[in-house]
């Protein structure tokens, strides 16, 4: 018989499982327990979106729009895309639903996103984020809330030590053109030394270079002038809220003036929680404030704020998970055993008790099955504990054996 090949797991996708999806599961069940502490509601979207979503909000000189996304013709000829993040698709819903009514609007969301880069440790092409987003608040006081709420997250994850909220502003649109004319005479003064990819910056996107990381920008980038020379009153004032803000809530910052977002539309606040436990993929959560962005779909003016983070960094960063553990396991010997053992069963499970079976190989085999499974008890079954309505319970981690009659097993097991 010809041999069939096994098909290869794509490069950049994971299979999320055992100790990973443990450490998974618990960055998301604290992301969900957090943003019901701060009132933040929860959307899913879809997955693709039409192209022009993604292209006109991220912005085309991006990385993500320029390089990174999955794009493809469906079947009727419409462009569409993967979700390579999820901002610009909670702004097309705001849009298409009509969620001006509920603005400002306090939105969580969370799932798999998509980019096409060179897969590394914390670099995937489908990986996952979770993701909030204050919607139709232009107030200093929306980004307070969603740094203090990333803050608690970190918190409560157990990771936030070692990791630090470096804080940037990018002013108002005032004061961006004035920085940017500025970067753009620095950086003409020092073409010749920039690399290719910021020339092209240079033309499309100056900011950029100040985030290159490549060795021959770095000293020009870092001699290039701050943002504070150019701030207006209005500017520097929404700064000062916003760390005034950050102050009384206890959280700790650092300023980064080097600190820019891609997207042509942000204005204000930019931060990222970076670490460098994660090597060269340091930044695990980053947003910053978006005023503009709704527009840029065609909406009215609409101020919005956000962040998000990578669901794999967080759970690299994390301490080792609980073991799982179960209740119980049922070891039934001998045939009439095994036949009771499955009403037994379904009667614990839909009393509440996680319990599993074990019915492979000897006693030995089955205790040893019961003990992989982290259970504590084993519920033993033979023909004289059937013939006599009880089972064994035996405490696994202590040896200590008790009778108990099958309908008090429930109770006994909780
Ligand atoms: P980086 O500089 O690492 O490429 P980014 O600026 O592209 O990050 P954002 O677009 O701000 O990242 O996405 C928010 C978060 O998503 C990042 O801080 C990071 O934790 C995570 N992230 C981004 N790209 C990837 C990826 N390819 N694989 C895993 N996580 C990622
Ligand atoms: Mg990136």
């Amino acid at each position: 018989m010809a041999r069939i090949e096994t098909p290869r797991r794509v490069r950049g996708t994971q299979d999320i499982f055992g100790d990973e999806q443990r450490r998974f599961a618990q960055v998301l069940d604290t992301f969900e327990r957090v943003r019901r502490l701060y009132c933040f509601g929860r959307v899913d979207l879809p997955v693709f979106e039409a192209t022009e979503v993604f292209a006109r909000s991220i912005g085309e000189t991006t990385d993500v729009v320029s390089k990174e996304m999955y794009t493809f013709p469906d079947r009727g000829g419409d462009s569409l895309t993967l979700r390579p993040e999820f901002t610009a698709g909670i702004a097309r819903a705001f849009l298409t639903e009509g969620w001006q009514q509920y603005a400002p609007l306090k939105i969580t969301t969370s799932g798999a996103v998509f980019r096409y880069e060179r897969p590394q440790k914390g670099r995937y092409r489908q990986f996952h984020q979770i993701d909030a987003e204050v919607l139709g608040a232009a107030e200093p006081a929306a980004d307070v809330e969603l740094l203090v709420m990333a803050d608690q997250l970190l918190r409560e994850l157990g990771i936030a030590e070692g990791v630090t909220l470096q804080l940037n502003t990018l002013g108002d649109a005032e004061t961006r053109e004035a920085w940017r004319a500025g970067l753009v005479a620095h950086f003409e003064a020092h073409r010749g030394a920039l690399s290719e990819d910021s020339l092209v910056r240079l033309d499309k996107n100056p900011m950029r270079i100040l985030d290159s990381k490549d060795p021959r920008d770095r000293p020009i980038a870092d001699a290039a002038p701050d943002i504070d020379a150019f701030l207006t009153a209005e500017a520097r004032a929404f700064f000062d809220a916003v760390t005034a803000g950050l102050d009384a809530a206890g959280v700790a910052w650092t300023r980064n003036p080097r600190l820019v977002r891609g997207l042509d539309y942000y204005r204000h606040t930019a931060f990222e929680f970076v670490t460098d436990r994660l090597g060269a993929q340091g930044t695990v959560l980053a947003g910053g404030r978006y005023d503009g962005l709704v527009e840029s779909l065609g909406g009215a003016p609409t101020a919005g704020v956000g962040w998000a983070a990578g669901v794999e960094r967080l759970a690299m960063l994390l301490a080792e998970p609980a073991a799982a553990s179960i209740d119980a396991v049922v070891v039934p010997m001998g045939a009439a055993a095994e036949a009771r053992a499955t009403g037994l069963v379904a009667e614990l499970r839909r009393a509440g008790v996680a319990v599993d079976m074990a019915y492979k190989g000897k006693m030995k085999q089955r205790l040893a099955k019961a003990d992989a499974l982290g259970a504590r008890t084993a519920i033993i079954l033979g023909d004289d504990e059937l013939a006599a309505g009880v089972a064994q319970l035996k405490t696994l981690a202590s040896g200590e054996q008790r009778q108990v009659a099958f309908a008090d097993l429930a109770e006994a097991l909780r």
